[in-house]
């Protein structure tokens, strides 16, 4: 999925902090960069300054510190800001902002004024092609499903080839099913046309399933930026690890090169080996019930769904975790059992943390 690993930076962001005139900066110190081609989702709970990291990078906030580039050049620093026309980025907005008033085939055809009438007759038709909305040309956007709304404001974003394509939130209007087909559509959309995005998101699966890398932000900050794989088998923080999906953390005591806890020994990475007291991260595809009568674990919670169940057991010592079954393993609440942890990674974070 990830595109080829040379080629050329599309933007960069270096210490990027943006302030609303409110207080504190809405983004601090953000650093990171995507290269033609890729995908890169920004993944964060409501507030922690996701649009106002793209707004930044379309050139609609100015910059209060550090610097964006597009195609190596900079276009937001202090003392230097480049116009959002002058950007050549395509947005694509929660709402869609088409406009009501024209057809399709004006929106889809709006951006390129400067064109001569045959090469925008051409590129708009290509377009309404490559998002299947040929047959809707001629209609006004009060007469398109929200799938369809969503494809015109997809088209009329790509029309000018922009050099990034950024999309805040683009499926939050549409219902479930939709969703799901528009994620394929759009993926495989991005990709046949080797166009770099930035697609801002609070749904973790939405970003794992789009995501050449997530950046992961909490707070204005950027907690982590690394492959979907990476930010959810080795989350850096606590907070990361929660936000990409269930996570339990049991305590542990550091002895030597593995951790001791109530669910078996793990090896140790090397940054905690001097940390004696730690919690350990299990996620429930890590965790493997086994019945027995005489087991330290007790099922107090089960949640169907559908290709697997989601298990809650309290341990002796009063501890909580989770565990992912095939969904025709059936154990009954209360019932007494031994877990098995087999984790590829042990994930560790110091206990007073
Ligand atoms: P997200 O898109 O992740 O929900 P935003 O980037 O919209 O977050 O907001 C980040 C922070 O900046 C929030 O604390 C928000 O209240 C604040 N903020 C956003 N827009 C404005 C604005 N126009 N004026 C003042 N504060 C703002
Ligand atoms: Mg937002």
């Amino acid at each position: 999925m990830t595109a080829p690993g040379d080629n050329p930076i599309v933007l960069e962001l270096r210490e990027v902090t943006c302030s609303y005139d409110t207080g504190s900066p809405a983004v601090m110190g953000i650093t990171f960069s995507a290269r033609k081609g890729e995908i890169i989702c920004l993944l964060g709970p409501s507030g922690c300054g996701k649009t106002t990291t793209l707004r930044a990078i379309a050139g609609f906030e100015p910059v209060a510190s550090g610097e964006i580039r597009l195609n190596s050049n900079v276009v937001s620093t202090t003392g230097r800001h480049v116009s959002p026309e002058q950007r050549r980025v395509g947005m694509v907005f929660q709402d869609y902002a088409l406009f009501p008033h024209l057809t399709v085939r004006d929106n889809v055809g709006f951006g390129l004024a400067s064109a001569t009438a045959d090469d925008r007759r051409g590129r708009v038709d290509e377009m309404l092609s490559l998002t299947g909305l040929t047959e809707f040309a001629g209609r006004y956007p009060h007469a398109l499903s929200g799938g369809q709304q969503q494809r015109a404001a997809l088209a009329r974003a790509l029309a000018p080839q922009p050099v990034l394509l950024l999309l805040d939130e683009p499926f939050s209007n549409l219902d479930p099913d939709t969703t799901e087909r528009m994620r394929v559509e759009l993926l495989h959309l991005l990709k046949s046309t080797e166009t770099t995005a930035v697609l801002v998101t609070h749904d973790h699966e939405e970003a794992f399933a789009m995501a050449d890398y997530v950046a992961v932000l909490n707070n204005g900050k950027l907690e982590q930026f690394t492959t979907p794989e990476t930010t959810y088998h080795l989350p850096v923080s606590r907070f990361v690890a929660e936000f990409v999906g269930q996570a339990d953390f049991i305590p542990g005591t550091v002895r030597d090169s593995v951790v001791v806890t109530q669910l078996g020994t793990f090896p140790v990475p090397p940054d905690y080996l001097g940390t004696p007291e730690v919690v350990v991260m299990i996620r429930p595809d890590d965790v493997h019930i086994r019945e027995n009568k005489d087991g330290d674990g007790t099922v107090i919670s089960r949640q169907f769904r559908g290709s697997e169940i989601i298990y809650g057991i309290r341990l002796g010592s009063g501890d909580f975790v989770h565990s992912s079954e095939a969904s025709t393993r059936f154990f009954a609440l209360d019932s007494k059992v031994e877990l098995e942890v087999i984790a590829t990674h042990t994930v560790l974070f110091d206990r007073k943390a």
